[in-house]
């Protein structure tokens, strides 16, 4: 059936956050693709799970070049999904993907060359069925390659009208401010950092936050329920079908005795805040205001429809922060 979307999206569902000092706004929170796209999932599932972000506000899809399994699929599913459902809302829409990490054989599959990042922007547009990406990300910083090189790939990309944006993943605080400093002189400001945060993954309070804030560059937390880790989903073992049991980047092993006793008492803080722990370990990593966005994964409506509720309860008393941090600390 034809979908139109719902009148009330913007009618308060979801706060949209200035993305630095850009005039770029992204929804409090973000859905990923990452996992729950590929060909093995149910394409109806994904479609319930698309819509449904979008009636709820959410504007921004975040995809990378090899997404899936097997690569490339959430990009082209997404097309398809997009073809369908979206492309009438192509200008309310802020779609993201990524090259940086391995995606075709031979020399030229992975890393940040020039070679390599444009032929695979112009492979996920393909993909999509795009006529230009909003966000095109390097994925990850390359040792090997000038910074230069990567970053000119990046403004060359937005200079021929194939992305609007430029950004960065996981690049440490150095850098970062070195990737910024190269792209404002190349007249493409740096738009946003994606790096991965959670109650559980602080690195970014080490550094990277304060070089965002300094350079005017957003941030855009990846995993930030650490995988489903910061859910019930593993209060009562290992579900079949979760991420978890699958082993994809997440395993049992990761699920010991001590992080399960960790996030039972952050789940009975998030009890006592009557939100669910998901929703409370994202509005956690939205207290700090230069988080833009957080950006979910989700394999069910029902999961996206929890997370979405945190932006229900954003704020925290300093009792509840100190209980958060003394658990974390333990
Ligand atoms: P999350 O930390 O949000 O984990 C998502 C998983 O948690 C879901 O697949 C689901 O697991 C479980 N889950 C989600 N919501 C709930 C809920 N309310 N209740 C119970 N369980 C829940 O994020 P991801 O790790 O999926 O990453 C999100 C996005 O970040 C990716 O899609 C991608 O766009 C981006 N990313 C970027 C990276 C980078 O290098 N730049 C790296 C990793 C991610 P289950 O499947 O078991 O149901």
């Amino acid at each position: 059936m034809t979908y139109i979307a719902a009148d009330g999206r913007y009618d308060g569902l979801q706060p949209y956050n200035r993305v630095g000092k850009s005039g770029l706004k992204l929804p409090a929170v973000s859905l990923g693709l990452w996992h729950n796209f590929g060909d093995d999932r149910p394409f109806d599932t994904q479609r319930s799970i698309l819509r449904r972000a979008f009636d709820l506000g959410v504007t921004h899809f975040d995809l990378a070049n090899n997404y899936g399994p097997p690569y490339g699929s959430a990009e082209t599913n997404f097309g398809r999904h997009f073809r369908e459902d979206f492309a009438r809302y192509r200008d309310e829409l802020v779609i993201s993907t990524k090259a940086g990490y391995d995606m075709w054989p031979g020399p030229y599959g992975e890393w940040g060359s020039r070679k390599y990042l444009l032929s695979s922007l112009d492979q996920s547009l393909k993909r999509m069925g795009l006529d230009y990406i909003d966000i095109f990300y390097s994925h990850r910083f390359d040792p090997d390659t000038p910074l230069e090189e990567t970053m000119g790939a990046l403004d060359h990309a937005v200079r021929s009208g194939r992305a609007l944006y430029a950004g960065i993943s996981s690049y440490s605080p150095e850098h970062t401010a070195e990737a910024a400093r190269i792209l404002r002189e190349m007249g493409t400001p740096l738009l946003i950092h994606q790096p991965s945060y959670s109650m559980l993954n602080r690195w970014i309070e080490g550094g990277l936050l304060d070089v965002l804030e300094e350079e005017g560059v957003g941030c855009i937390a990846f995993s930030p329920l650490a995988q489903g880790m910061l859910t019930d989903r593993y209060l009562d073992g290992v579900p079949e079908g979760s991420r978890a049991s699958l082993g994809h980047f997440l395993t049992p092993e990761m699920l010991t005795e001590e992080s399960m006793r960790h996030v039972r008492t952050l789940n009975e803080i998030a009890r006592r805040r009557g939100q669910s722990l998901a929703q409370m370990a994202l509005a956690w990593a939205l207290r700090d205001r230069r988080v833009t966005s957080v950006l979910i994964g989700a394999s069910s409506v029902r999961q996206l429809e929890d997370s979405l509720g945190a932006v229900g309860g954003l704020s925290f008393t300093d009792e509840e922060l100190e209980a958060i941090d003394k658990d974390a600390v333990e």
